[in-house]
């Protein structure tokens, strides 16, 4: 094959339909010459995934709960069987109890914050230290990240913590991993409607807000999240490592609009 990632081999999580951002990177990916492994959650999403999966000719989708380890591991055995190595993992995986995106952030219960933390945060230490196990040849490790990690946004709440503490643990998995030539960056999606963010309270005043405000004047797509994936996991960033690539249209270094700026 042909491409950036050809000859590349790696897994993609959090695949849900064919509007998620794990859809994205992986056609971007494919198109790339990447032979491609999926892990989905559970039997619903299974329908809904096979058909995607299929039309990328690949083999290989593996059920896996990512707040079990014992699934984790099943999941990186079926790997190691299968490929014996890695070069790529996308953790596009993100949870919250719907009900705490929306209001205060002070009234997150105790069993939600730690739900949260343990499927947002957690699970990508989890997989980074499974996949170094497949890297003797270096890779590339990646999650999805959002600006409510940096600053307040409407909703985010619980999630908002999640992702800063993600966002934390990017810098220190890269200082653990960078040794064997393992890269670990994320990526910083504007928002994009999907599944996961349907929860997230007043979502579509947010995405207005973010297309009138941005220096692009408009939101981003899942597949311009797959180019700058692309980036990240090919050896065009071979440089890069503990990056938080930012695909928002910009909109993180806006603090405020003039008054006649066109277009708004
Ligand atoms: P999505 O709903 O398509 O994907 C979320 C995925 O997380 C689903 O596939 C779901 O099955 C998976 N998941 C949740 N709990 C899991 C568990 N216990 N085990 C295994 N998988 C689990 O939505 P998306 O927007 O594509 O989300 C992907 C990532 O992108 C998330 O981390 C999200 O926070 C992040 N992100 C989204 C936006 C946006 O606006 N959509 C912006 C920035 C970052």
């Amino acid at each position: 094959a042909n491409g950036l990632l050809a000859g590349k081999r790696g897994l993609i999580m959090g695949l849900a339909n064919d509007k998620s951002i794990a859809w994205g990177i992986a056609k971007a990916c494919a198109e790339q010459g990447a032979e491609l492994a999926f892990s989905y959650q559970g039997d619903l999403f299974k329908k809904r995934v096979e058909p995607l999966i299929a039309t990328l000719g690949s083999s290989i989708m593996v059920d896996c709960d990512v707040s079990s380890p014992a699934s984790l591991d099943a999941l990186f055995a079926t790997l190691a069987e299968a490929w014996g190595s890695l070069d790529f993992v996308v953790h596009a995986i993100g949870f919250s109890d719907k009900n705490e995106l929306r209001g205060r952030y002070v009234e997150t219960t105790p069993a939600n914050f730690a739900m949260t933390m343990d499927i947002s945060v957690y699970s990508f230490t989890a997989v980074c230290a499974r996949a170094e196990k497949l890297m003797p040849n270096g890779g590339s490790l990646l999650t999805l990240t959002y600006y409510g990690a940096e600053k307040v946004m409407p909703h985010y709440n619980v999630m908002g913590v999640a992702k800063a503490a993600l966002e934390a643990s990017v810098k220190y998995l890269a200082e653990d991993l960078g040794k064997d030539g393992i890269r670990v960056n994320a990526i910083s999606a504007g928002p994009i409607k999907t599944l996961a963010a349907s929860g997230i309270g007043d979502f579509r005043y947010i995405m207005k807000w973010n297309e009138l405000n941005s220096p692009l004047r408009r939101n981003v797509t899942q597949e311009e999240v797959g180019k700058a994936a692309l980036f990240l996991l090919s050896d065009l960033g071979s440089g890069t490592t503990g990056e938080n690539l930012h695909v928002d249209a910009g909109y993180h270094v806006v603090g405020m609009k003039a008054v006649d700026a066109p277009d708004i």
